[in-house]
């Protein structure tokens, strides 16, 4: 670009046009601006050289401006022509040509003497940049503001040259707020440390960085955005300017935290699996393996599959290549080696997909050696328990309370007959309508109660319509709150059994019996002996009486009658003998009253060993006279005579024929021993003594300890025997002692 030429300097308008200093024409044309010259009838006087390249080679020169240029005439050119050329005043003024060419131009209006100098440049094309500019610089406001991303530039001192709105709306603050601010007031406040130093680091190159980073609004809010920083030189000052471009992220890193978040919870969750938890590709590359599968079997991410159990890789190809192939799940239970030996695995293999493709299997391994190992446990305690159910024939059974149903053992049928229902009601309408009440009460009474075992002995009705015998014991389980959940039990037949127990009671009754009878025959002689003293004395007396009758002689009634009276007595002793005999033979229950001991040990001992001298038998009696045991008279009576008559035939044969009878009083009870110095009690019957039928004598019935043994027991005491120091045996056994002031029973007396 030129110079631009130095312009005439204007006249007064006095100075006469022509006249005086004339135009510097050389000037005017070596000026690069366009210029025209008119004269006071605007005639165009003069055009240099720009002015006519400019519009066109015309020959303009001494026409009129107005015919030149008609479309000059009504624009503000022409008004400012006629106002310069009136007031003699320069005006500049920029005008569009309402030319066809329609140019801008920059008009200077100068008047010169009676001239009028037009200076004009075409300024269209700096029009049109500036234009352009104007309108690109819109454009940009536009966009920034519309923009998505925050957008800054600020220069030294943080001094704002460009803030679109969108970096206002993510700082919480006014474009005035932000002017001046620096980057540290509104970043968080752990981030400004490493962003002042990337700041500052860059800033030295002049190259531009990425970061994401916190921004903090004046409410406290925090904002995640991803930063754009880069750095440019002010096109007309140079001075360093910073751009910051940000885009707002928080919903991004809240779901990226989120689902970091979700994927350590997952892996959390996987790896505090006890199974084993694996994926693997369709190559059978393991993508995924939980800590238990790496703790187990050291399978972890990146190892091929299968490396691990090199003889069972082939089959665990088929299996995952049957779930890629078909898509399903596949469930497998297989044995599998392991350090600890083999154990069995139930895995579930599933495929693993993603947009509809397949990309390898997932697989869910539960080691379930211990289930099966019970399962089996269980099967074989099944079975024991169902052949130990056939065994005894017993009906076991388990009862639901909760929900009200029973299962019996399937041996069950063989005691009732039938298959046995499901219900209570079933079992309930088959007790004996006589036991029912009894049973069922005891059951609510133990359920209530805190024992575990119950037991009932009860009829029950058979599919043949009669009666068996059952003992029924049950145990029962609770819940942890202490309530009744379940029952289990046994009912066991045990009719034989009651059956054979009442025969044996009736046998026993029917021993006690002969028993009697035969003790009978020992006591025959005693008896005769007994009875035929008072009947030979009441004979005496009556011979007596009757020879004084037949004598003739005056009678002395007083002498006859005391003769009379003492036959009479001797009579009734007699008879008090037989009935005692009687009352000893017959059967009878057991009648307690207060008996005194001597006297019965007295009676059973003359039945026992009526002539102890014959026999060569020393007898001695050490018990307190005033002791009284709470008893049947003739049933004690008959025990000490069975103890009494082993002792004798004991010591039939010993060299020490002693016999000994003691008795002491024990806190309530009284002790009663018989001992003597016989052979001693067999070892081969000591276990069997008292149980009848045991004997170790030729022809010896062994009724009569187990005799005794009923009777004691049926008093409410104890009978045992020991073998004596020295030889011998003792028998012992305990009564109640009578309490004091009862009334005394008719003694046996002897
Ligand atoms: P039995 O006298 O008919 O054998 P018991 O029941 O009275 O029946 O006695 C059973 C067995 O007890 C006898 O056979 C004998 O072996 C043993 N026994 C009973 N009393 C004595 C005793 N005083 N000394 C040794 N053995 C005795």
């Amino acid at each position: 670009m030129t110079e631009p030429a130095r312009r005439p300097t204007e006249q007064s308008a006095d100075e006469p046009a022509g006249q005086g200093t004339a135009l510097p024409l050389e000037l005017l044309d070596a000026t690069s601006d366009c210029v025209m010259v008119l004269d006071a009838d605007w005639r165009i006087a003069y055009l240099n050289a720009q002015a006519i390249a400019e519009l066109g080679d015309r020959d303009l020169l001494g026409s009129s401006v107005w015919e030149a240029f008609p479309y000059v005439i009504g624009t503000k050119t022409e008004s400012a022509l006629r106002r310069v050329a009136a007031t003699r005043k320069s005006e500049a003024f920029e005008a569009l040509s309402a030319s066809p060419s329609a140019a801008w131009y920059d008009v200077d209006l100068v008047p010169f003497g009676a001239l009028l100098v037009v200076y004009f440049r075409n300024i269209t094309k700096q029009r049109r940049a500036a234009e352009e500019l104007l309108r690109r610089h819109n454009e940009l406001d536009t966009v920034l503001s519309r923009a998505g991303v925050g957008i800054m530039q600020y220069a030294e001192n943080h001094r704002l040259i460009v803030i679109n709105d969108r970096f206002c709306k993510i700082l919480g603050r006014t474009r005035e707020e932000l002017d001046g601010l620096s980057m540290e007031a509104f970043t968080h406040p752990d981030d400004i440390p490493g962003n002042v130093g990337l700041l500052n680091r860059h800033a030295q190159s002049e190259t531009p960085f990425y970061l994401e980073k916190r921004y903090v609004r004046p409410n406290g809010e925090v904002v995640w955005c991803s930063v754009a920083i880069s750095f440019v030189r002010h096109s007309e000052t140079n001075e360093p300017t910073t751009i910051v471009v940000a885009r707002e992220i928080t919903d991004e890193v809240e779901a990226r935290q989120k689902a970091a978040d979700t994927q350590t919870l997952l892996r959390g969750v996987i790896d505090g699996a006890e199974d084993l938890i694996f994926v693997k590709d369709t190559q059978g590359g393991v993508v995924l393996a939980n800590k238990k599968m790496t703790e187990d079997f050291g399978v972890s991410a990146g190892q091929a599959g299968g490396a691990q159990f090199p003889e069972l890789s082939r089959r665990f190809e088929e299996q995952d290549q049957q779930v890629i192939r078909t898509g399903q799940r596949l469930m497998i239970e297989e044995e599998v080696p392991t350090p600890d030996g083999i154990r069995t695995f139930q895995t579930i293999k599933v495929p693993w997909q993603r947009d509809g493709v397949t990309k390898g299997v997932i697989a869910i391994s539960r080691d379930i050696s211990e289930r099966v190992r019970n399962e089996q446990a269980l099967r074989e305690s099944e079975e024991r328990f169902r052949l130990a159910a056939l065994a005894t024939g017993d009906a076991i059974w388990e009862w639901d309370l909760v929900r009200d149903t029973i299962v019996w053992s399937s041996s069950s049928a063989s005691l009732t007959g039938e298959s046995p229902g499901e219900g209570f009601d079933w079992w309930h309408e088959r007790i004996h309508p006589d036991d029912r009440e009894a049973v069922v009460n005891s059951l609510a009474r133990f359920a209530e109660g805190a024992e575990q075992r119950w037991e009932s002995e009860y009829r029950f009705l058979r599919a043949s319509g009669s009666y068996g015998c059952i003992l029924d014991r049950g145990f029962l389980l609770r819940d942890e709150a202490g309530n009744v959940v379940r029952m289990i039990g046994a009912m066991s037949d045990i009719t034989e059994r009651v059956e054979a127990q009442e025969r044996i009671n009736r046998l026993q009754a029917e021993l006690v019996h002969i028993s009697r009878i035969s003790a009978m025959e020992t006591m025959g002689s005693t008896l005769a002996h007994e009875i035929n003293q008072p009947l030979t004395a009441a004979g005496n007396y009556l011979l007596g009486a009757r020879r004084m009758i037949d004598a003739g002689e005056p009678l002395d009634s007083a002498e006859v009658k005391d003769g009379l009276r003492q036959a009479q007595a001797e009579i009734t002793r007699a008879g008090e003998i037989v009935r005692r005999v009687r009352r000893m033979v017959e059967h009878g229950t057991a009648e307690m009253h207060p008996v005194p001991l001597l006297d019965s040990v007295g009676a059973a001992l003359r039945m026992a060993i009526p002539a102890p001298h014959a026999a060569g038998i020393t007898v001695s009696t050490d018990v307190p006279a005033d002791v009284e045991v709470m008893a049947d008279p003739v049933q004690l009576q008959q025990v000490l005579f069975n103890l009494l008559r082993n002792s004798a035939e004991a010591v039939a044969n010993s060299e020490r024929k002693n016999i000994g009878i003691t008795a002491e009083v024990q806190a309530g009870e009284v002790v009663i021993r018989v001992n003597d110095r016989g052979e001693g009690v067999r070892p081969d019957i000591v276990d069997r003594l008292f149980s009848a039928f045991a004997s170790t004598k030729p022809g010896g019935l062994g009724v009569g300890l187990s005799i005794c043994r009923t009777i004691v027991e049926a008093h409410g005491g104890k009978i045992w025997a020991e073998n004596r120091p020295g030889g011998g045996a003792v028998f012992a056994f305990t009564l109640r002692a009578a309490p004091a002031g009862e009334e005394l029973s008719p003694a046996v007396a002897g």
